[in-house]
């Protein structure tokens, strides 16, 4: 079976609601941009598998969302894991 790969076609196949049409485009959108990375500060973050995103440019690779390049359990992680190496 061939990968449908453009956003257009993709959002053909959801059907049953303008609202479940409107959502996945949302979070196609989501998942298909540019994030900006923390170790080189560009714009060069992309999704390369499921919850794994690669900077495009220098190559640094995040653990995020399967769908959000950060989640807010995420940043609460971050946050917690900072507070145990500060002291
Ligand atoms: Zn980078």
């Amino acid at each position: 079976m061939r990968r449908i790969r453009s956003e257009r076609m993709a959002n053909r196949t959801i059907r049953y609601g303008v609202s479940l049409r409107k959502l996945h485009a949302g979070v196609a959108a989501e998942k298909t941009a540019r994030y900006m990375c923390d170790m080189c500060e560009k714009k060069a973050v992309k999704s390369v598998e499921t919850s794994i995103w690669v900077c495009r440019h220098c190559r640094t690779i995040y653990a995020g969302g399967a769908y959000s390049f950060k989640t807010a359990a995420g940043t609460m992680a971050s946050r917690i894991l900072g507070q145990f190496k500060s002291g």
